[in-house]
This record gives structure tokens, C-alpha cells and sequence, in this order.
């Protein structure tokens, strides 16, 4: 017989859980599993907000089942380490990001890919190794494999540093990746949210000039004074996408709705390449010929494997890069969910789980 989730485990935990397709939110008793030998156990401090948590909770991708705790940029101090666990020890700050599990034998967990491994768990709304369901960071605490726990440095405040493990690793893996983090370099950032603002971010510290392109007008002074962004293009304004054509040696394009992007391939020079980190729901229209002229490239990216992930936390304390937020007790997380859905944040929401969320044990 199938256990409840209040019972299947020996921890109890709270959180909170979507219950069906209108995504809302409410309290929700659940447990975790004892810490095992290579686990750690945290205290959850503060999750952020991500997209695809407003995406998952009203099954927009058609994967979600019910309850579903969202929540994959999870941070939080160390309660208690498995007697295998190696880099952690109790008051450790750590994180947890997307994903809490891999195959560890195929080709690309081998090459610190686990991201990109055939049997990656996610961190909610998965099966875990042992058949249960996995919950997110919208809870009281987390259970994880060392292999998927990242330090968080010192310096790196918490709630900031939060939106990192999904927002900051989406964007820092494809700038190295496809080599646009030479200093230098002219590199377009394409909207400017949760993802976006802090691809400005990483990339102005790696040295890059960067261009913000934007369908509203009235985000320039924020990108140029107060993200620090070289220059701003309005993508609607012929004008200016004109004059900028063949300038740019790469584009993280990071809008995840149904956009043209033959004006982004414009904007590149020869070689030049565009990388989506956005997953719009329906295919975009891929113009070929203005490929052609070029040798230009269209590619993705998700997320990055673990290596990479402490990396990218650990450039980001050096640089003092971490994302923009709005503190929020758990019990504004449905109207938080509403006005991320207009885009109503600058630029992302993270839940003071803390002090917010009534304790289970
Ligand atoms: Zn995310
Ligand atoms: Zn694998």
C-alpha cells in the first residue's frame, strides 16, 4: 500500500502545495526521509520564486502531479550530515537548485552534466530513487545528497543569494559555454527579469559590454543606471535594431513567450550566437537564410551541473553579484504568484520560509 506523504517518511515537514490546475497555494503536511549516510539535512531559511514554479503549479508543461511544493532555489543552514557526507558540516549555509539526483554512470553526469543526465531528478514534483514523490523548498526543511548541495559562501547573503541556484546558474553556464564572457566582448541580454537582470550582472563582472534589448521603453534608465548595462535597444523600434545590426558576438535570450527572434539574429555579428535559456511553450519561427549569412548559431541551454553551480556561486560572492528581490512571508505567495505572472516584481520574489512558516517538529 501506498504511504501518505504525511507518513512516509520518519521527518515531518510543512509546506506549502498546489492541489490542482489554478496553481493556488495552502498549507500542507508532508514528511522527509532520515538523513541517510550522504545526505544533508538544512533548515530552510528563504526559497526563491522562479517561473517554473508559477508554470508547475498550474501544470502548464502537463508533468505536474498533486501536491505540488515548488520551490528549487533553496537555501538554509545545516541541521544534521549523513557519516559518509564530506563537505558539510551542522551551520553550514548551503542551497539546494533544481535538480537532487542523477544516474552518476552516464556520459554527462561523468563530465559534471548531471543536468543534462537522461535520468536527472528534479527537486519537486519528481520520483526520487526510492519511488516517492520529491517537495520543494516552499518548505520548513530539505533532505539532500551531498552530491547536490551547494556552499554558500560567507559573504553571499541568503535571501539574495537565493535566486542564484536557478536564475544565476541559467544564465552564468551559457556565457561560459559558448564563450561570451571574454572581456570585451558585446553581449545582448534580451529581457529583463528574474533571469535577465542577472545575466547583466554576471556578464558586466566577467567584463563584457552589454546590451539590454527590451519591448518597454521605460526599463532603460533602470538597466543602464542601476544594472549597469552598456547600452539599450527597444526591440520594437525598427530604428534601432537597424543601426545595431551586426554588432553583437552573442544574445542570452532569456523571454520565455512566443517572440520573433529573426531581429536578435540580426543584431549579431558573423559567428555570432544566439542562446535561448527562456522555454517558450509553443515553437518560435526560425528563419534559416539570415543564418546562412554568417555562419550564425542558434542554441540553449538549462541550468548547469553541480561543479559548475558551486563555481557560479563562488564567482558570484567574489563579484558581489546577487539578484534583486522582494521579501515575502509564505502567505503572500499566492498573490506573489499572480503578480509574477504580469511580471509584477523587480525582479524576483523570495519567501522569508524562516520566519515566516510555522515549523512542523
Ligand atoms: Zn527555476
Ligand atoms: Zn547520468
Amino acid at each position: 500500500m501506498v504511504k501518505s506523504p504525511e507518513v512516509e517518511h520518519p521527518k515531518k515537514a510543512t509546506g506549502w502545495a498546489a492541489r490542482d490546475t489554478s496553481g493556488l497555494l495552502s498549507p500542507f503536511n508532508f514528511s522527509r526521509r532520515a538523513t541517510g549516510e550522504k545526505d544533508v539535512t538544512f533548515k530552510v531559511l528563504y526559497c526563491g520564486i522562479c517561473h517554473s514554479d508559477l508554470h508547475m503549479a498550474k501544470n502548464d508543461w502537463g508533468m505536474s502531479t498533486y501536491p505540488l511544493v515548488p520551490g528549487h532555489e533553496i537555501v538554509g543552514v545545516v541541521t544534521e550530515v549523513g557519516s559518509e557526507v564530506q563537505r558539510f558540516k551542522v551551520g553550514d549555509k548551503v542551497g539546494v537548485g533544481c535538480m537532487v539526483g542523477a544516474c552518476h554512470s552516464c556520459n554527462n553526469c561523468a563530465n559534471d552534466l548531471e543536468n543534462y543526465c537522461p535520468k536527472m531528478i528534479l527537486t519537486y514534483g519528481a520520483k526520487y530513487y526510492d519511488g516517492t514523490t520529491t517537495y520543494g523548498g516552499y518548505s520548513d526543511i530539505m533532505v539532500a545528497d551531498e552530491h547536490f548541495v551547494v556552499r554558500i559562501p560567507e559573504n553571499l547573503p541568503l535571501d539574495a543569494g537565493a535566486p542564484l541556484l536557478c536564475a544565476g546558474i541559467t544564465v552564468y553556464s551559457p556565457l561560459k559555454f559558448y564563450g561570451l564572457d571574454k572581456p570585451g566582448m558585446q553581449v545582448g541580454v534580451v529581457g529583463l527579469g528574474g533571469l535577465g537582470h542577472v545575466a547583466v550582472k554576471f556578464a558586466k563582472a566577467m567584463g563584457v559590454k552589454v546590451t539590454v534589448i527590451s519591448t518597454s521603453p521605460n526599463k532603460k534608465k533602470e538597466a543602464l543606471e542601476h544594472l549597469g548595462a552598456d547600452s539599450f535597444l527597444v526591440s520594437k523600434d525598427q530604428d534601432q535594431i537597424q543601426a545595431a545590426q551586426g554588432t553583437l558576438d552573442g544574445i542570452i535570450d532569456t523571454v520565455s513567450a512566443v517572440h520573433p527572434i529573426l531581429p536578435l539574429i540580426g543584431l549579431l555579428k558573423s559567428h555570432g550566437k544566439l542562446v535561448m535559456v527562456g522555454a517558450p511553450e509553443k515553437p518560435l519561427e526560425l528563419p534559416v537564410f539570415p543564418l546562412l549569412m554568417g555562419r550564425k548559431i542558434v542554441g540553449g541551454s538549462c541550468i548547469g551541473g553541480m561543479k559548475e553551480t558551486q563555481e557560479m556561486v563562488d564567482f558570484a560572492a567574489k563579484h558581489n553579484i546577487t539578484a534583486d528581490i522582494e521579501v515575502i512571508p509564505i502567505d503572500y505567495v499566492n498573490t506573489a504568484m499572480e503578480r509574477l505572472a504580469k511580471a509584477d516584481v523587480r525582479y524576483r520574489f523570495v519567501i522569508d520560509v524562516g520566519n515566516s512558516l510555522k515549523s512542523s517538529s
